[in-house]
Protein backbone atom coordinates (compact mmCIF):
# COMPACT_ATOMS: atom_id res chain seq x y z
CA UNK A 1 0.00 0.00 0.00
CA UNK A 2 2.92 2.01 1.11
CA UNK A 3 4.98 1.92 -2.23
CA UNK A 4 2.26 2.47 -4.12
CA UNK A 5 0.78 5.71 -2.19
CA UNK A 6 4.47 7.04 -3.03
CA UNK A 7 4.36 5.94 -6.43
CA UNK A 8 0.47 7.92 -6.72
CA UNK A 9 1.38 10.80 -4.92
CA UNK A 10 4.69 11.42 -7.03
CA UNK A 11 2.88 10.81 -10.26
CA UNK A 12 0.36 13.08 -9.31
CA UNK A 13 2.62 15.83 -8.05
CA UNK A 14 4.90 15.85 -11.35
CA UNK A 15 7.06 18.31 -11.25
CA UNK A 16 7.67 20.37 -14.72
CA UNK A 17 10.09 22.75 -14.29
CA UNK A 18 8.12 25.57 -15.88
CA UNK A 19 9.14 28.02 -13.72
CA UNK A 20 5.10 28.99 -13.14
CA UNK A 21 5.76 32.04 -10.22
CA UNK A 22 2.74 31.55 -7.45
CA UNK A 23 0.76 34.78 -7.53
CA UNK A 24 0.38 35.18 -11.05
CA UNK A 25 -2.75 36.11 -12.54
CA UNK A 26 -5.48 33.20 -12.33
CA UNK A 27 -7.25 34.18 -15.40
CA UNK A 28 -9.87 36.25 -13.73
CA UNK A 29 -12.71 33.10 -13.44
CA UNK A 30 -12.74 32.99 -9.51
CA UNK A 31 -15.53 35.00 -8.08
CA UNK A 32 -14.18 37.48 -5.89
CA UNK A 33 -13.91 35.80 -2.38
CA UNK A 34 -16.63 36.09 0.56
CA UNK A 35 -14.90 37.68 3.25
CA UNK A 36 -12.32 34.99 5.15
CA UNK A 37 -12.54 35.17 9.07
CA UNK A 38 -11.52 32.16 10.91
CA UNK A 39 -14.15 32.33 13.21
CA UNK A 40 -16.85 31.87 10.55
CA UNK A 41 -14.80 29.57 8.71
CA UNK A 42 -17.35 25.82 7.96
CA UNK A 43 -15.86 23.16 9.68
CA UNK A 44 -15.08 19.92 7.83
CA UNK A 45 -15.01 16.05 9.72
CA UNK A 46 -12.63 14.45 7.38
CA UNK A 47 -13.57 11.01 6.62
CA UNK A 48 -11.00 8.17 5.72
CA UNK A 49 -7.38 9.36 6.39
CA UNK A 50 -5.41 7.56 4.03
CA UNK A 51 -2.93 9.21 1.10
CA UNK A 52 -5.44 12.16 -0.12
CA UNK A 53 -6.74 13.37 3.13
CA UNK A 54 -2.75 13.29 4.82
CA UNK A 55 -1.19 15.07 2.18
CA UNK A 56 -3.24 16.77 -0.31
CA UNK A 57 -6.89 17.77 1.96
CA UNK A 58 -5.63 18.44 5.60
CA UNK A 59 -2.65 20.44 4.14
CA UNK A 60 -5.22 22.29 1.77
CA UNK A 61 -7.62 22.98 4.73
CA UNK A 62 -4.74 25.00 6.17
CA UNK A 63 -4.84 27.19 3.47
CA UNK A 64 -8.59 27.50 2.85
CA UNK A 65 -10.26 31.00 3.25
CA UNK A 66 -13.65 29.38 4.49
CA UNK A 67 -13.39 25.92 5.46
CA UNK A 68 -11.01 24.23 9.02
CA UNK A 69 -10.32 20.79 9.84
CA UNK A 70 -13.25 20.31 12.48
CA UNK A 71 -13.28 16.37 13.20
CA UNK A 72 -11.96 13.54 12.12
CA UNK A 73 -13.45 10.23 11.24
CA UNK A 74 -11.30 7.01 11.31
CA UNK A 75 -11.85 3.23 11.11
CA UNK A 76 -7.61 3.19 12.47
CA UNK A 77 -7.28 3.95 16.61
CA UNK A 78 -3.87 4.65 16.30
CA UNK A 79 -4.41 7.23 13.40
CA UNK A 80 -6.56 9.42 16.30
CA UNK A 81 -3.28 10.83 18.06
CA UNK A 82 -1.42 11.76 15.30
CA UNK A 83 -4.27 13.91 13.96
CA UNK A 84 -5.48 15.01 17.21
CA UNK A 85 -1.85 16.54 18.19
CA UNK A 86 -1.20 17.58 14.59
CA UNK A 87 -4.28 19.76 14.31
CA UNK A 88 -5.16 20.08 16.97
CA UNK A 89 -8.96 18.34 17.47
CA UNK A 90 -9.95 17.25 20.58
CA UNK A 91 -11.03 13.98 21.94
CA UNK A 92 -15.44 15.05 21.27
CA UNK A 93 -14.44 15.85 17.34
CA UNK A 94 -13.15 12.40 16.93
CA UNK A 95 -15.43 9.82 15.52
CA UNK A 96 -14.97 6.07 14.30
CA UNK A 97 -17.39 4.42 11.59
CA UNK A 98 -19.55 3.28 13.73
CA UNK A 99 -19.91 6.22 16.31
CA UNK A 100 -20.19 8.69 12.88
CA UNK A 101 -24.36 9.12 13.68
CA UNK A 102 -22.97 11.20 16.53
CA UNK A 103 -21.92 14.25 14.19
CA UNK A 104 -25.44 15.12 14.36
CA UNK A 105 -24.94 17.05 17.58
CA UNK A 106 -21.56 18.27 16.56
CA UNK A 107 -21.88 21.66 15.83
CA UNK A 108 -18.57 22.19 14.94
CA UNK A 109 -19.27 19.88 11.82
CA UNK A 110 -20.75 21.82 8.68
CA UNK A 111 -19.73 19.59 6.07
CA UNK A 112 -18.27 15.98 5.81
CA UNK A 113 -15.71 14.88 3.59
CA UNK A 114 -15.66 11.72 2.30
CA UNK A 115 -12.43 10.51 1.14
CA UNK A 116 -12.66 6.40 1.67
CA UNK A 117 -12.26 3.76 -1.08
CA UNK A 118 -15.08 4.42 -3.58
CA UNK A 119 -17.29 1.50 -2.38
CA UNK A 120 -18.26 3.46 0.51
CA UNK A 121 -18.73 6.88 -0.74
CA UNK A 122 -22.64 5.99 -1.15
CA UNK A 123 -23.07 4.87 2.73
CA UNK A 124 -20.96 7.53 4.34
CA UNK A 125 -22.49 10.30 2.28
CA UNK A 126 -26.33 9.07 2.60
CA UNK A 127 -25.37 8.72 6.72
CA UNK A 128 -23.84 12.21 6.42
CA UNK A 129 -27.27 13.61 4.79
CA UNK A 130 -29.07 12.01 7.30
CA UNK A 131 -27.01 13.81 10.44
CA UNK A 132 -27.70 16.95 8.69
CA UNK A 133 -24.29 17.72 7.16
CA UNK A 134 -23.36 19.39 3.54
CA UNK A 135 -20.92 16.32 1.91
CA UNK A 136 -18.59 17.09 -0.25
CA UNK A 137 -17.74 13.28 -1.78
CA UNK A 138 -14.35 12.41 -3.38
CA UNK A 139 -14.30 10.96 -7.40
CA UNK A 140 -15.36 8.54 -8.20
CA UNK A 141 -18.77 9.23 -7.26
CA UNK A 142 -19.89 5.66 -6.31
CA UNK A 143 -19.50 2.55 -7.38
CA UNK A 144 -22.67 2.44 -9.85
CA UNK A 145 -25.00 4.97 -11.06
CA UNK A 146 -28.13 3.88 -9.11
CA UNK A 147 -25.97 4.04 -5.80
CA UNK A 148 -25.27 8.16 -7.26
CA UNK A 149 -29.35 8.98 -7.64
CA UNK A 150 -29.67 7.35 -3.92
CA UNK A 151 -26.87 9.84 -2.99
CA UNK A 152 -28.64 12.76 -4.74
CA UNK A 153 -32.05 11.95 -3.15
CA UNK A 154 -30.43 11.32 0.32
CA UNK A 155 -29.09 15.11 0.16
CA UNK A 156 -32.14 16.72 -1.35
CA UNK A 157 -34.37 15.09 1.63
CA UNK A 158 -32.21 16.18 3.90
CA UNK A 159 -31.83 19.40 1.92
CA UNK A 160 -28.00 19.14 2.37
CA UNK A 161 -25.54 20.38 -0.84
CA UNK A 162 -23.56 17.84 -2.47
CA UNK A 163 -20.34 18.19 -4.10
CA UNK A 164 -17.70 16.10 -5.94
CA UNK A 165 -14.02 16.34 -5.29
CA UNK A 166 -13.84 17.50 -9.13
CA UNK A 167 -10.67 19.34 -8.84
CA UNK A 168 -9.40 20.22 -11.57
CA UNK A 169 -12.59 22.14 -12.65
CA UNK A 170 -10.85 24.82 -9.91
CA UNK A 171 -7.93 24.85 -11.64
CA UNK A 172 -7.00 28.03 -13.10
CA UNK A 173 -5.63 26.21 -16.31
CA UNK A 174 -8.25 24.23 -17.07
CA UNK A 175 -10.81 27.03 -16.49
CA UNK A 176 -8.97 29.29 -18.87
CA UNK A 177 -9.45 25.85 -21.79
CA UNK A 178 -13.29 25.87 -20.35
CA UNK A 179 -13.51 29.19 -20.91
CA UNK A 180 -11.86 29.19 -24.80
CA UNK A 181 -13.87 26.68 -25.71
CA UNK A 182 -17.29 28.41 -24.88
CA UNK A 183 -16.21 31.30 -26.29
CA UNK A 184 -15.00 29.53 -29.57
CA UNK A 185 -11.73 32.13 -29.58
CA UNK A 186 -9.44 29.45 -31.32
CA UNK A 187 -12.98 28.39 -33.47
CA UNK A 188 -15.38 25.39 -32.49
CA UNK A 189 -13.31 22.45 -31.12
CA UNK A 190 -13.80 19.41 -33.52
CA UNK A 191 -12.09 16.45 -31.81
CA UNK A 192 -10.29 15.94 -28.77
CA UNK A 193 -7.62 13.71 -26.96
CA UNK A 194 -7.86 12.92 -23.87
CA UNK A 195 -5.70 10.01 -21.25
CA UNK A 196 -4.66 9.58 -17.49
CA UNK A 197 -2.94 6.62 -16.59
CA UNK A 198 -0.38 5.48 -13.84
CA UNK A 199 1.46 2.51 -12.82
CA UNK A 200 -0.01 0.90 -10.10
CA UNK A 201 1.71 -0.50 -7.20
CA UNK A 202 1.00 -3.11 -4.71
CA UNK A 203 -1.18 -5.83 -5.75
CA UNK A 204 -3.08 -6.10 -3.17
CA UNK A 205 -4.37 -2.43 -2.29
CA UNK A 206 -8.45 -1.67 -2.55
CA UNK A 207 -8.09 0.10 -5.82
CA UNK A 208 -7.73 -3.27 -7.25
CA UNK A 209 -10.32 -4.82 -5.83
CA UNK A 210 -13.98 -4.81 -7.81
CA UNK A 211 -16.11 -4.72 -4.37
CA UNK A 212 -14.19 -1.79 -3.05
CA UNK A 213 -13.05 0.09 -5.91
CA UNK A 214 -16.36 -0.71 -8.27
CA UNK A 215 -13.75 -0.62 -11.46
CA UNK A 216 -9.88 0.39 -12.29
CA UNK A 217 -8.14 2.82 -13.66
CA UNK A 218 -11.05 4.17 -16.05
CA UNK A 219 -13.11 5.41 -12.44
CA UNK A 220 -9.88 6.13 -10.89
CA UNK A 221 -8.36 7.96 -13.08
CA UNK A 222 -9.52 7.66 -16.58
CA UNK A 223 -12.79 9.56 -15.34
CA UNK A 224 -10.59 12.93 -15.30
CA UNK A 225 -10.13 12.71 -19.21
CA UNK A 226 -13.61 11.83 -19.52
CA UNK A 227 -14.49 15.20 -17.47
CA UNK A 228 -12.40 17.34 -19.43
CA UNK A 229 -14.04 16.10 -22.86
CA UNK A 230 -17.10 17.01 -21.32
CA UNK A 231 -16.19 20.46 -19.86
CA UNK A 232 -14.20 21.49 -23.49
CA UNK A 233 -17.45 20.52 -25.16
CA UNK A 234 -20.13 21.75 -22.73
CA UNK A 235 -22.30 18.90 -24.27
CA UNK A 236 -22.92 15.23 -23.25
CA UNK A 237 -21.61 12.45 -25.44
CA UNK A 238 -24.24 10.45 -27.03
CA UNK A 239 -22.70 7.10 -27.57
CA UNK A 240 -19.26 5.58 -26.94
CA UNK A 241 -17.80 2.03 -28.24
CA UNK A 242 -14.58 0.60 -25.77
CA UNK A 243 -12.13 -1.68 -26.15
CA UNK A 244 -9.97 -3.15 -22.90
CA UNK A 245 -6.31 -5.01 -22.73
CA UNK A 246 -4.75 -6.27 -19.80
CA UNK A 247 -1.01 -7.15 -20.09
CA UNK A 248 -1.08 -9.36 -16.57
CA UNK A 249 -4.68 -10.50 -15.56
CA UNK A 250 -3.57 -12.00 -12.15
CA UNK A 251 -3.08 -8.41 -10.79
CA UNK A 252 -6.00 -7.39 -13.00
CA UNK A 253 -8.14 -10.02 -12.33
CA UNK A 254 -10.69 -7.93 -10.79
CA UNK A 255 -11.06 -4.46 -12.49
CA UNK A 256 -9.73 -2.93 -15.83
CA UNK A 257 -5.84 -2.50 -16.36
CA UNK A 258 -6.16 -0.23 -19.60
CA UNK A 259 -9.01 1.06 -21.74
CA UNK A 260 -9.52 3.01 -25.13
CA UNK A 261 -13.23 4.75 -25.45
CA UNK A 262 -14.01 6.46 -28.24
CA UNK A 263 -16.95 8.81 -27.22
CA UNK A 264 -19.54 10.85 -29.76
CA UNK A 265 -20.94 14.23 -28.92
CA UNK A 266 -24.04 15.96 -30.75
CA UNK A 267 -22.23 18.77 -32.49
CA UNK A 268 -20.14 15.96 -33.67
CA UNK A 269 -16.76 16.62 -31.96
CA UNK A 270 -15.58 12.75 -31.43
CA UNK A 271 -13.28 12.06 -28.27
CA UNK A 272 -10.67 9.71 -27.97
CA UNK A 273 -9.75 8.34 -24.76
CA UNK A 274 -7.42 6.14 -22.86
CA UNK A 275 -6.50 5.27 -18.95
CA UNK A 276 -4.77 2.91 -17.60
CA UNK A 277 -2.96 1.40 -14.74
CA UNK A 278 0.20 0.28 -16.37
CA UNK A 279 1.86 3.17 -17.44
CA UNK A 280 3.13 6.66 -16.20
CA UNK A 281 3.41 9.49 -18.46
CA UNK A 282 -0.34 9.59 -19.91
CA UNK A 283 -1.80 13.13 -18.46
CA UNK A 284 -3.34 14.94 -21.08
CA UNK A 285 -5.60 16.63 -23.54
CA UNK A 286 -5.66 17.87 -26.76
CA UNK A 287 -8.39 19.85 -28.73
CA UNK A 288 -8.31 20.15 -32.15
CA UNK A 289 -10.31 23.99 -33.08
CA UNK A 290 -11.06 25.20 -36.50
CA UNK A 291 -8.41 27.21 -36.16
CA UNK A 292 -5.61 25.95 -33.72
CA UNK A 293 -5.88 23.75 -30.71
CA UNK A 294 -6.31 23.54 -27.01
CA UNK A 295 -3.67 21.31 -25.31
CA UNK A 296 -2.65 20.46 -21.61
CA UNK A 297 0.53 18.21 -20.74
CA UNK A 298 0.20 17.32 -17.72
CA UNK A 299 -3.11 18.04 -17.59
CA UNK A 300 -4.65 16.38 -14.08
CA UNK A 301 -1.68 16.76 -11.78
CA UNK A 302 -2.03 19.02 -8.33
CA UNK A 303 0.41 21.16 -9.59
CA UNK A 304 2.98 22.39 -12.54
CA UNK A 305 -0.04 21.19 -14.98
CA UNK A 306 1.17 23.24 -18.53
CA UNK A 307 -0.90 25.17 -21.09
CA UNK A 308 -0.38 24.99 -24.58
CA UNK A 309 -2.26 26.57 -27.01
CA UNK A 310 -1.92 27.52 -31.26
CA UNK A 311 -3.87 29.87 -33.62
CA UNK A 312 -2.60 29.00 -36.81
CA UNK A 313 0.92 28.14 -36.65
CA UNK A 314 1.69 30.12 -33.84
CA UNK A 315 1.74 28.39 -30.63
CA UNK A 316 2.48 29.61 -26.92
CA UNK A 317 2.19 28.52 -23.53
CA UNK A 318 -0.33 30.18 -21.05
CA UNK A 319 1.32 30.35 -17.37
CA UNK A 320 -1.40 31.20 -15.00
CA UNK A 321 -1.34 31.02 -11.04
CA UNK A 322 -0.89 27.76 -8.83
CA UNK A 323 -3.69 27.29 -6.47
CA UNK A 324 -3.88 24.55 -3.84
CA UNK A 325 -7.07 22.69 -5.72
CA UNK A 326 -8.41 21.10 -2.92
CA UNK A 327 -8.26 24.27 -0.78
CA UNK A 328 -10.09 26.44 -3.76
CA UNK A 329 -12.21 23.52 -3.90
CA UNK A 330 -13.33 23.74 -0.17
CA UNK A 331 -13.47 27.55 -0.67
CA UNK A 332 -16.10 26.84 -3.43
CA UNK A 333 -18.41 24.53 -1.76
CA UNK A 334 -18.65 26.45 1.34
CA UNK A 335 -19.39 29.29 -0.43
CA UNK A 336 -22.20 27.48 -2.19
CA UNK A 337 -23.60 26.66 1.24
CA UNK A 338 -23.49 29.89 2.42
CA UNK A 339 -24.83 31.90 -0.73
CA UNK A 340 -27.45 28.82 -0.82
CA UNK A 341 -26.46 28.54 -4.08
CA UNK A 342 -25.64 24.70 -6.46
CA UNK A 343 -22.32 23.53 -6.64
CA UNK A 344 -20.85 23.19 -10.33
CA UNK A 345 -19.65 19.90 -9.38
CA UNK A 346 -23.09 18.32 -8.21
CA UNK A 347 -24.11 15.12 -7.54
CA UNK A 348 -25.66 15.36 -10.96
CA UNK A 349 -22.74 15.68 -12.09
CA UNK A 350 -20.61 12.76 -10.53
CA UNK A 351 -24.18 10.79 -11.81
CA UNK A 352 -23.41 11.97 -15.23
CA UNK A 353 -19.70 10.65 -15.54
CA UNK A 354 -20.34 7.60 -13.69
CA UNK A 355 -23.39 7.08 -16.58
CA UNK A 356 -20.54 7.42 -19.16
CA UNK A 357 -18.82 5.08 -17.47
CA UNK A 358 -21.03 2.48 -17.38
CA UNK A 359 -21.37 2.97 -21.29
CA UNK A 360 -18.47 2.35 -21.29
CA UNK A 361 -17.68 -0.96 -19.59
CA UNK A 362 -21.50 -2.37 -21.45
CA UNK A 363 -19.47 -1.76 -24.57
CA UNK A 364 -16.62 -3.70 -23.41
CA UNK A 365 -18.35 -6.45 -22.59
CA UNK A 366 -20.87 -6.37 -25.91
CA UNK A 367 -18.28 -5.41 -28.03
CA UNK A 368 -20.67 -2.61 -29.46
CA UNK A 369 -21.51 0.77 -29.65
CA UNK A 370 -23.58 2.03 -26.38
CA UNK A 371 -25.51 4.97 -26.17
CA UNK A 372 -25.44 7.12 -22.93
CA UNK A 373 -28.92 7.31 -21.29
CA UNK A 374 -29.62 9.69 -18.98
P1 LIG B 1 -6.04 5.36 0.58
O1 LIG B 1 -5.98 3.90 0.37
O2 LIG B 1 -4.76 6.08 0.77
O3 LIG B 1 -6.97 5.70 1.84
C1 LIG B 1 -8.19 5.06 2.03
C2 LIG B 1 -8.66 5.27 3.46
O4 LIG B 1 -9.84 4.51 3.66
C3 LIG B 1 -7.64 4.77 4.50
O5 LIG B 1 -7.60 5.66 5.57
C4 LIG B 1 -8.22 3.43 4.96
O6 LIG B 1 -7.89 3.11 6.30
C5 LIG B 1 -9.70 3.70 4.82
N1 LIG B 1 -10.50 2.48 4.66
C6 LIG B 1 -11.65 2.22 5.29
N2 LIG B 1 -12.13 1.02 4.94
C7 LIG B 1 -11.24 0.49 4.07
C8 LIG B 1 -11.19 -0.74 3.37
N3 LIG B 1 -12.15 -1.67 3.49
N4 LIG B 1 -10.14 -0.96 2.57
C9 LIG B 1 -9.19 -0.02 2.40
N5 LIG B 1 -9.18 1.17 3.06
C10 LIG B 1 -10.21 1.41 3.89
O7 LIG B 1 -6.85 5.97 -0.64
P2 LIG B 1 -6.82 7.47 -1.17
O8 LIG B 1 -5.80 7.58 -2.25
O9 LIG B 1 -6.73 8.41 -0.05
O10 LIG B 1 -8.24 7.54 -1.90
C11 LIG B 1 -9.43 7.77 -1.19
C12 LIG B 1 -10.50 8.32 -2.13
O11 LIG B 1 -10.04 9.54 -2.67
C13 LIG B 1 -10.82 7.44 -3.33
O12 LIG B 1 -12.19 7.50 -3.62
C14 LIG B 1 -10.03 8.03 -4.46
O13 LIG B 1 -10.61 7.83 -5.73
C15 LIG B 1 -10.06 9.50 -4.10
N6 LIG B 1 -8.87 10.22 -4.59
C16 LIG B 1 -9.06 11.42 -5.19
C17 LIG B 1 -7.96 12.14 -5.65
C18 LIG B 1 -8.15 13.50 -6.24
O14 LIG B 1 -7.19 14.04 -6.78
N7 LIG B 1 -9.33 14.09 -6.14
C19 LIG B 1 -6.67 11.62 -5.50
C20 LIG B 1 -6.52 10.40 -4.85
C21 LIG B 1 -7.63 9.70 -4.39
Amino acid sequence: MKHNQATRRDFLSTTVSAGIAAGMANGGFFESPLHANETKKLGVALVGLGSLSTNQIAPGLLHSSHCKLAAIVTGTPAKESVWAAKYGIAKDHIYNYESFEKIASDDSIDIVYVVLPNSMHAEFTIRAAKAGKHVLCEKPMANTAEECREMIAACKKADRKLAIGYRCQYEPHHLYCMNLAKTKELGAIKHIEAGFGFKIGDPTQWRLKKKLAGGGALMDVGIYALQACRYLTGEEPVSVIAQETKTDAVKFAEVDESIAWMMKFPSGVVAHCTTTYSLNGINRFHATTENGYIRMDPAYSYNDNRLETARGTSRGETKLAQVDQFATEMDEFAKCILENKPSKVSGEEGLKDMLVVEAIYDSIKTGASVRVVA
